[in-house]
């Protein structure tokens, strides 16, 4: 039998790669559409109980690989009942948030323990950079969460990291995700989120096209260089001309652009104007987020004055905009509050959190 370390461990191959690890031990390819069932759709665990698959496939199955999801450290619950889950990925931790709405119930996965970008208003950018996922540890996040909460209906990279710096590892994920035999998902209900990394952007396309949101920030280049400064290398020309060329393989028609409302730093009603003329010819979709401050963040968010004025603003210029709802803040489960566990980390002043839940 091998060592546990030197197995392949099969929640993160995509349909492709594991007809490919079934070929190169003797077996038919087309196997991988049986396992790809009974790993992402039955949820089996144990490769004996794979009933259908031959003996000798399950001997081999249990000799060589393995079905494990990263080790859950702790789960905690907001108020709203968003639902934030921290895994050890071994040599750091990350975190998942389930955000139950309405009619769906979104899964925000991470694709990188910390983020080597540095956004100046991002708390996981504070961090640094430590590790890229596996796709499996990234499978793990959605089998987990769906196991925990019975349901998940889209699932975002909009948690730790930047998927578009991993996608050696990101792109096996949505492949599962989004296909029949294994997760199902439809590739508009999947959404990789980037801070505008261009050539990721186009690989996507080509490889793995689901929907795309890209975090704008702001409509000129030295005010989104200074907060994004990703932005130097990827100026606003390169970025949106890469949007315009992703519409041709997404499968959506229009690209969501993300910005953080800063106050006094972003908001102001003449950014408003030169992001609608920014995006006059990208169709876009705008989706503003009031800043989720964190212990010693640098940036206040606007009052909601400020917030309402400025999408406003956005509207009356024919871009549709809108102000995404804050989940989970008293349990740092907000976007940009992600940063597993380091130290100093308080949740918001004056809200109740419900107890941790410690891991079974
Ligand atoms: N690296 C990717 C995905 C992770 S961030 C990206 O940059 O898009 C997901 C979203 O949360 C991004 O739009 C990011 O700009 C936003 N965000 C980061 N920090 C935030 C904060 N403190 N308050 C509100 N939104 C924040």
């Amino acid at each position: 039998m091998a060592a546990a370390a030197s197995r392949t461990n099969l929640l993160g191959l995509d349909r492709g790669q594991l007809a490919a690890w079934l070929g190169e031990r003797g077996e038919q390819p087309y196997k991988a559409r049986q396992l790809l069932r009974w790993i992402h759709r039955k949820h089996e665990r144990d490769f004996e109980r794979m009933h259908d698959l031959s003996a000798k496939l399950r001997a081999t199955l249990a000799a060589e690989a393995t079905l494990e999801t990263p080790p859950l450290t702790e789960t905690s619950v907001a108020a709203d009942a968003t639902r934030k889950h921290l895994y050890d990925v071994g040599g750091g931790s990350v975190e998942a948030v389930w955000i139950p709405e309405a009619k769906r119930a979104t899964l925000c996965v991470s694709s990188q323990a910390g983020c080597a970008l540095a956004c100046t208003f991002c708390l996981t950018g504070k961090q640094g950079f430590a590790k890229n996922l596996s796709s499996a540890q990234i499978m793990g996040q959605y089998h987990h969460a769906l196991q925990d909460a019975g349901t998940v209906s889209n699932v975002v990279f909009m948690g730790m990291g930047e998927p578009l710096l991993n996608l050696e590892q990101v792109v096996p994920a949505l492949r599962l995700l989004t296909d029949d035999l294994a997760c199902g998902l439809s590739r508009r209900r999947v959404t990789v989120s980037t801070a505008g990394v261009v050539p990721g952007i186009e690989r996507l396309a080509a490889e793995a096209p689901v929907a795309l949101a890209v975090s704008l920030h702001a409509p000129v280049d030295e005010l989104r260089s200074e907060l994004v400064p990703l932005n130097r290398r990827y100026p606003l020309r390169d970025l949106l001309r890469a949007c315009r060329g992703y519409l041709k393989a997404a499968p959506r028609d229009f690209i969501t652009f993300e910005y953080v409302l800063l106050d006094r730093v972003n908001d102001d009603l003449a950014l408003a104007r030169d992001t609608a003329r920014l995006l006059a010819k990208t169709p876009g979709k705008v989706n503003l987020i009031p800043f989720n401050p964190f212990p010693g963040a640098p940036y206040q968010a606007p009052s909601r004055n400020r917030v309402m004025a400025f999408r406003d603003e956005l509207n009356a210029r024919g871009v549709v905009a809108t102000v995404r709802r804050q989940r989970g803040d008293d349990i740092l489960a907000a976007c940009g509050q992600l940063a597993g566990k380091v130290a100093g980390r308080v949740p918001a002043a004056g809200r109740i959190a419900t107890p941790i839940i410690p891991a079974p």
